[in-house]
């Protein structure tokens, strides 16, 4: 199964991406974890992603691509995935669809997770990240158990760079110019499911999943 989650920063991607990635065994592809990772590492890669994610602009389409094909290419993806962060614009989407096209696949389900401002920002900006496993959690709305210390693994938390007031402002306008004409292009392909991502993961993921099964229902009669 192929799944493309979409929204804007904030809307919940990762987080639903990581839960539906244990419940379906299907990998977790997010663009802007292989990039941090990269520039953690100081890879070429990252060196030249670096200061387009410090400013909150997207890093150039031929980079990412690249990047997406070589991991799209690796034999865990056999079944499928679920892609969180990828396309971010048109070029993008056709990109994704000329790979798609020529391993003779489709995409199932493209959700798109529409939250509020004043929620996405709530979320950005209490955002903390564990530096070893990748968990998310929220100073008030997720708290660890014990303070910077991440419930899964024992990893450090920490604050992403980009998850500031001036760079989160950036990356909703980004989001605003770049992003949103994917929901029209997506809507063409009759495959683009719009929910609603005010409440918490648990409500999110329900109606996510509930989608999934009713189409696998309909498959089995
Ligand atoms: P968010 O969606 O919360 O902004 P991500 O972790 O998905 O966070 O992305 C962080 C940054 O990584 C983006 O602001 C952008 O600079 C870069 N990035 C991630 N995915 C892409 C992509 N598909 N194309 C271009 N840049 C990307
Ligand atoms: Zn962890």
């Amino acid at each position: 199964m192929r799944i493309i989650l979409l929204g804007t920063p904030g809307a919940g991607k990762g987080t639903q991406a990581k839960i539906l990635s244990e419940k379906l065994h299907l990998p977790h592809i997010s663009t802007g974890d292989i990039l941090r990772q990269n520039v953690k590492q100081g890879t070429e890669l990252g060196l030249k992603a670096k200061a387009f994610m410090e400013r909150g602009e997207l890093v150039p389409d031929e980079l990412v691509t690249q990047m997406l094909v070589q991991r799209i290419a690796q034999s865990d993806t056999r079944d499928g995935f679920i892609l969180d962060g990828y396309p971010r614009n048109i070029i993008q989407a056709e990109s994704l669809d000329a790979m798609l096209l020529k391993e003779d696949v489709k995409i199932d389900f493209i959700f798109y997770l529409d939250a509020d401002e004043a929620v996405i920002i709530q979320r950005l900006m209490g955002r903390l990240v564990c530096s070893v496993c990748g968990a998310n959690f929220h100073i008030k709305n997720m708290p660890p158990k014990n303070d910077m210390v991440c419930d899964n693994c024992g990893g450090r938390l920490y604050q992403r760079d980009d998850d500031n007031r001036e760079t989160i402002k950036k990356r909703l306008e980004v989001y605003r110019n770049e992003s949103s004409p994917l929901v029209q292009y997506y809507q063409k392909q009759q495959k683009l499911y719009r929910l609603s991502s005010n409440e918490e993961p648990e409500v999110v993921l329900g109606k996510i999943m509930r989608i999934i099964e009713k189409r696998h229902d309909c498959l089995k009669n």
